[in-house]
Order: C-alpha cells, then sequence, then structure tokens
C-alpha cells in the first residue's frame, strides 16, 4: 500500500475496527511502508490507539490478502482466479437462477456492522430494489440489538450514547455492566480513569474480575444471565430506600407503577440467592448510585447477549428513570456499541426491519417517503425479513442463495457447526471480503475489496458521531470497492442506474433517504464533514435546523462550543422522542437463561473478547505483533473448577455443550467464578467457542444467547 497524502504528508483518518472509531494519520514512512502517526486533535481518544488500531495497516499489506477474484471451478472443485466479469456474471446468474426457480426471497443477503454508511444503504437498497428480496440482516443483530430495542421501547430512540464521552468524567457514578473496555476499547478507559480522579465512582458488573472490574470502586459479579435481577434488586432497594426521584417520574416518564411492583417482587435475599451479589453489596451499589448528583449507566455485550437482554437492558433503563437520571446533562443509559459502524449500520437499512434513517419498514409513510427517493412504487418494497440467525439458519431450506459483505458468520455465529452447515448446503454462495475468511472459503465465488484506508466513506461511533473516514493509500491493483460490487451486480440485474460507485454520491441520496427520519443525516455533508477539523457531527443533523444546538445543554458538550456545526451531542434534554415526550417504564421480571446448568451440564459458559484480537479475528490474526499476542483460544476456569477437574494450567481441556465441543489450554484464575468458564470467540476449528453457544433468540431484538449456555469441563489427555 502507498499513501496517497503528498511526500511527507498525512492523512487524518480512522481505525478500521471497534466503535471508539479513534482517530488516527497514516502516512509513508521511510522504508515506504504506511505508517500510523499520533492525531492529538481528535477528541474521542487523544491520539491514543490499542494494539489493533496501531497495526492495522498490516492488514493493509498482508502475505494473505485477496488480490484476484476467485471462482470455484466446476471441473475441480477448488476456488480458481477468474476476472472481475466472469466472478460478476457467475454471482448476477446465481442469484438469477434462485430468484427465477425459487422467488426473490430465496436469494438472502448478510451485512456487516464493519460496512461504511454508504456501503450499509446501498447493500440495503440493492436487496430491496435490485434483488426484490425481504431477507437482508447483517451481523449487528449479534452485536448491540437488545440495547437498540430497549432503547426505542422506553426513549423511541436508540443512539449507543446519548451523550458525549467527554461527559462521563463529569458525572458522578457510572455503573459498568458486561463491558470489559480495558480489553475490548482501552483508549476508552481514561473516561473512566478520569471520572475517579474528579472524585465520581465506578461499579462495574461483571462475572469475571477484568482489568476492567480491577479498577472499579466495587465490583459486582454475578451469575452469567442474571443481570436483569441484579438491577430489579437494585430498584427495589432504591423504592424501599425512599430514593426514587418522584418529581421527575411524575412529570418526564410513564408506566412506573406497573414498573414498580414488578421491581417489589424482586426481594433483595431473592436477589442475591439468583445471583449471587451479597445484599450488602446491592446496597453499597445503591448507595454509592444514589449518593452522586449526576449518574450514568453503561451496558455493553454482557447484558445484552441474553435471550431476555431487552429486558434486561430495559431493568437498567427503569433504574435510571426511577432515579432521574435520563434526559438531564450528565446522566443517563447508553450503550458501548462493539462494531466500527455498529451505529450507523443500523441505521440506513440492511437490518432485517429497518430503512435508511432508522425508519421502520413497515411504516406506510417510511416506505413512501424512501421508495420515492429510490424511484420505485412503494408497494414493490419487500416487507421485514428474517433477523441474522433466523436467516442463516434457513440456508439450504428456504433460502437458496447468499451474497455475504463483510462478515464471518461460520466463526461469529452462534451455534457455528450448525450455521457452518446451513451455509455448505446452499445453493449458491458469494463473498467480498479482504482475505479467504473462514466463510469465505466456502464460497462459488470469492470477492477481493477495498478496505477501510483505501477508500472513503462515513462511520457513526458509539456516540452518534459522523466521522469521514478519508482515503489514505492506494489500493492494490484487482481489488474494487464494494460500492463498485453492487454497482456492477446491480447492472446485471437490470439496474444499471441507481447504483453509484462514489461515496459522496451515494451518501448524498443517504441524506434524501434520512431526511425527517429518525437518524436524520440531512444536514450533514462530505463538505461540512470535510471543513470541520475531523470532530465529525452528532445525529440527528435535519437540514432545516443545522442540529439542536438551540437545545440547552447541548452547547458546551466538549466538541460543541460551535453547537450549530455538531449536530446534537445530547439527546433527550428537553422531551424523549416517544409520542407523549415521556420516557417509558416498561414491567420487567427475571426469568431463568434458555439452557440452565443441570446434572450433565453443570457448568455455565460465558464468551468474549481479548485485546489483542477483533471479533472473528478474520484480519487480526493476520497480524503477526497481534497474532503472538494472542495466539489462540482459551478456557478460563476456577482453581477450584481446575482442582476437581485435575486440570493445571496450560492442560488442554475439553468444552462440551448440547451443541458440540470445543478443546483449547486451560488458563486457571480466580478472577472468574467458579461455576463459569470463559471462552474468548476470536478462532475458527477445534477451539471455536461459537460451536458451544446457544441460539434461542431476545423475543423483541432476536438476539442469540452468546453470554450464557451449559457445559460440561473435561480433562484431555495430553498424547
Ligand atoms: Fe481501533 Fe477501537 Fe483500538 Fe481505537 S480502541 S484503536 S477504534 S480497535
Amino acid at each position: 500500500a502507498t499513501s496517497t497524502a503528498a511526500p511527507g504528508g498525512v492523512t487524518a483518518t480512522h481505525c478500521p475496527y471497534c466503535a471508539l472509531q479513534c482517530g488516527m494519520g497514516l502516512t509513508t514512512g521511510p522504508g515506504g511502508d504506511v505508517e500510523v502517526v499520533e492525531r492529538a486533535g481528535f477528541p474521542v481518544n487523544k491520539g491514543a490507539l490499542c494494539g489493533k488500531g496501531r497495526t492495522a495497516p498490516a492488514v493493509l499489506s498482508s502475505r494473505v490478502r485477496l488480490t484476484e477474484p476467485l471462482v470455484r471451478s466446476h471441473a475441480t472443485g477448488r476456488l480458481t482466479p477468474a476476472t472481475w466479469e466472469e466472478a460478476l456474471d457467475r454471482i448476477a446468474d446465481g442469484l438469477s437462477r434462485t430468484r427465477t426457480e425459487h422467488g426473490a426471497d430465496a436469494c438472502g443477503v448478510f451485512g456487516g456492522g464493519g460496512l461504511t454508511n454508504e456501503k450499509a444503504y446501498a447493500l440495503g437498497k440493492f436487496a430491496r430494489v435490485a434483488l426484490g428480496t425481504s431477507q437482508i440482516d447483517y451481523n449487528g443483530r449479534f452485536c448491540m440489538s437488545s440495547a437498540a430495542a430497549a432503547g426505542q421501547r422506553a426513549f423511541g430512540l436508540d443512539r449507543g450514547l446519548p451523550f458525549p464521552l467527554a461527559d462521563i468524567p463529569r458525572t458522578g457514578c457510572v455503573i459498568l455492566v458486561g463491558s470489559n473496555l480495558a480489553e475490548t476499547m482501552p483508549p476508552a478507559l481514561r473516561y473512566l480513569t478520569e471520572l475517579r480522579e474528579n472524585g465520581g465512582t465506578l461499579i462495574v458488573v461483571d462475572p469475571r474480575r477484568t482489568r476492567t472490574a480491577e479498577q472499579a470502586d466495587l465490583h459486582l459479579a454475578p451469575r452469567p444471565g442474571t443481570d436483569l435481577a441484579l438491577a430489579l434488586g437494585l430498584l427495589h432497594l432504591i423504592v424501599a430506600e425512599g430514593r426514587t426521584d418522584d418529581a421527575f417520574i411524575e412529570e418526564r416518564t410513564s408506566g412506573w407503577e406497573e414498573a414498580r411492583a414488578a421491581a417489589m417482587a424482586h426481594w433483595p435475599e431473592h436477589v442475591e440467592r439468583i445471583t449471587g451479589v451479597p445484599v450488602p453489596q446491592l446496597r453499597d451499589a445503591v448507595r454509592l448510585f444514589c449518593g452522586a448528583d449526576a449518574a450514568m449507566v453503561l451496558t455493553a455485550r454482557g447484558p445484552e447477549q441474553q435471550s431476555k437482554g431487552t429486558d434486561t437492558v430495559g431493568a437498567w433503563i427503569n433504574l435510571c428513570l426511577a432515579t432521574g437520571r435520563a434526559g438531564r446533562p450528565l446522566s443517563g443509559y447508553g450503550c458501548l456499541t462493539g462494531q466500527g459502524n455498529g451505529q450507523g449500520g443500523r441505521e440506513h437499512g440492511q437490518k432485517a426491519d429497518q430503512l435508511p434513517g432508522y425508519r421502520k419498514l413497515t411504516d406506510p409513510a417510511a416506505r413512501a417517503h424512501v421508495a420515492g427517493v429510490w424511484g420505485v412504487d412503494p408497494d414493490a418494497l419487500p416487507g421485514p425479513g428474517r433477523s441474522a440467525y433466523e436467516l442463516l439458519d434457513a440456508l439450504g431450506g428456504d433460502i437458496k442463495s447468499l451474497l455475504l459483505m463483510g462478515s464471518n458468520p461460520v466463526v461469529s455465529a452462534p451455534r457455528a457447526a450448525h450455521v457452518e452447515e446451513r451455509i455448505r448446503s446452499l445453493d449458491f454462495l458469494a463473498v467480498a471480503d479482504v482475505v479467504l475468511s473462514e466463510t469465505a472459503q466456502l464460497a462459488d465465488v470469492v470477492l477481493p475489496v477495498t478496505q477501510w484506508a483505501e477508500e472513503t466513506g462515513t462511520v457513526t461511533n458509539l456516540e452518534g458521531r459522523v466521522l469521514l473516514r478519508r482515503r489514505a493509500v492506494s489500493a492494490p491493483a484487482g481489488v474494487r470497492s464494494d460500492l463498485d460490487v453492487l454497482h456492477g451486480l446491480a447492472a446485471r440485474l437490470g439496474h444499471a442506474k441507481g447504483f453509484p460507485t462514489e461515496p459522496e454520491e451515494v451518501f448524498e441520496e443517504l441524506r434524501r433517504a434520512s431526511a425527517g427520519g429518525p437518524a436524520d443525516y440531512s444536514g450533514i455533508s462530505y463538505e461540512r464533514l470535510r471543513e470541520d477539523d475531523g470532530e465529525g457531527v452528532f445525529w440527528p443533523c435535519p437540514a432545516d435546523t443545522e442540529g439542536n444546538a438551540g437545545v440547552e445543554g447541548n452547547a458546551d458538550a466538549e466538541g460543541a462550543d460551535d453547537g450549530v456545526r455538531r449536530g446534537t451531542p445530547r439527546l433527550f434534554l428537553d422531551r424523549f422522542a416517544t409520542e407523549d415526550g415521556r420516557a417509558r417504564f416498561v414491567p420487567v421480571v427475571h426469568r431463568d437463561a434458555a439452557e440452565e446448568p443441570d446434572a450433565e451440564y453443570p457448568v455455565i459458559l460465558t464468551t468474549g473478547r481479548v485485546l489483542a484480537q477483533y471479533q472473528s479475528g478474520a484480519q487480526t490474526r493476520r497480524v503477526d505483533e497481534l497474532n503472538s499476542a494472542a495466539p489462540g483460544p482459551f478456557v478460563e476456569l476456577h482453581p477450584r473448577l481446575a482442582a476437581r477437574l485435575g486440570v493445571e494450567e496450560d492442560d488442554p481441556v475439553a468444552v462440551v455443550s448440547r451443541r458440540g465441543r470445543a478443546v483449547a489450554p486451560a488458563r486457571v484464575t480466580s478472577a472468574i467464578r467458579a461455576d463459569t468458564v470463559f471462552m474468548p470467540f476470536h478462532w475458527p476449528g477445534e477451539g471455536r467457542a461459537n460451536t458451544l453457544t446457544h441460539p434461542a433468540l431476545d423475543p423483541v431484538s432476536r438476539m442469540p444467547e452468546f453470554k450464557v449456555c451449559a457445559v460440561r469441563v473435561e480433562r484431555v489427555e495430553r498424547v
């Protein structure tokens, strides 16, 4: 890769990985290699990067980078190099044949939370207009969908954080639920460190004593799958101790009596039995949270990736509402979205039930508006399709052909062996990726595409901050952008117009499609994003009002002192986004996980990430430095469980669930509960954690139960 900046110049851009979207500069070093330089002026990370971001250029010039299309040979069954024309023709033929023989809904499309806003938008339009299928969803469903559903239900709108990260150090107390920021997004840890330096307190809820939990004033370690009961127990105590904010409840919420009654049915002693968290710790948490003038609850995948994830997040939101900690400066509930464009990726139409601008696909007005922008008949737009796991489960059944971009479900989907078997049963699979991922290896056609620094596009970080990721290096010969791919396929399917290849042109259409919707980008343009100093613009930013800087509390946010230009850093300060402007309490009650431990499978498995790897590892496993730091999976287990099994550090152990078996070395640590084992999920093969996970779905968000299932652990004899 070669820098596109002038000699000695630096291009300001953003990391390809997580939702923090750290700012970085790219330049060409003395040896001609692309180098990362600090971009201290970007307010989110102030120059700091984790090892993944620092080493990201290695993926640009990786030895295993795909640089030519591959087509499976009918003669040998092997993937062999082909021209772009051959590859695109083959995909168009495969999809067309399926559509003719089985109908448009037999074609599936699967996207990713790492795709730029422009790609997510174009992919949704491609599915619904060029293919005419309703069967599109994306891997972001596995990321933050429970928090999104709970936010919609309570506030009428989901934006991961409804306030800038810069507000965190200025609040009084943060409850961080199921997030290991120290490993997943280390530069964000400074917000929590500054919080404590300023006299605030940090409560971490996690079954493991993680590096993040080690920094907490109070660490609550509930049994996996019981965060909902924990939140209800805290709310019970808050009510019993008279710590509710009755004026706020009266003026700004609805539904309190039902939610209150549900919480009062969860006595603290009962909650202690369910969660394993002692009542005195519950009381300490209430004292810290309610004793502060302002407070926040932040959740991540721990409470969200459960078959009751929406209700679990809802319980934490109820806690905020009952204490007046929402819709006020320096207080509120927020979700720490995971994937790079997890936020924007869910707003612009690659989700099964949504149209651009975060509009509902079932809303006639939304359909009419977007169909108008697309120049199609609203009645011709398909309705909602299946959610991600349901779509993958239908492969080879109702769905015969699949186009997949920016995802690797063979590693990242729950019940992964079954998903892999479903993928293998397809009539036709096309994958666009930068490397030959485990899913791409199963494809009939593989398209080599450009990646982050080789293309311009917008992403929306976990704060709802829309950022311009600038092209900083030239792409290798032989690769094309995802937008080129969609253009080429649409043309072959009879839609020569309507699929531009220039990101800015796509964004201009996205602005029109999002105008008036919940995620309104119409006041944001490339020109505006280029003009400013790269700090981005928070949505909603309607064209006619240029954001709501006029709302009190939005003008003084960091990076928002010129509020008009920054859109809306803080939401809900004057009203929530519901019809009556009130936040809605939702009564929720504890229920068991889909699979509780029993005599045969007596231990709980929970999964997560490690510092040096990212998601399915498709990129980070190809970076030598990261691979050396985190070369493979492991099973974290408590010394008592290890002793019972006769297992010592590094001994191979098998973790067995009703869905399969995974083998990895033991890591013995008292940082985990004795009834629980932990596995990171970044690797394929024998140590694939998702072989074990349970696909039970949340009834509202359709989120699978990644974070809790029943397993047994067995010692494996070394051979
Ligand atoms: Fe990239 Fe996230 Fe690391 Fe920042 S924290 S450098 S965005 S992976």
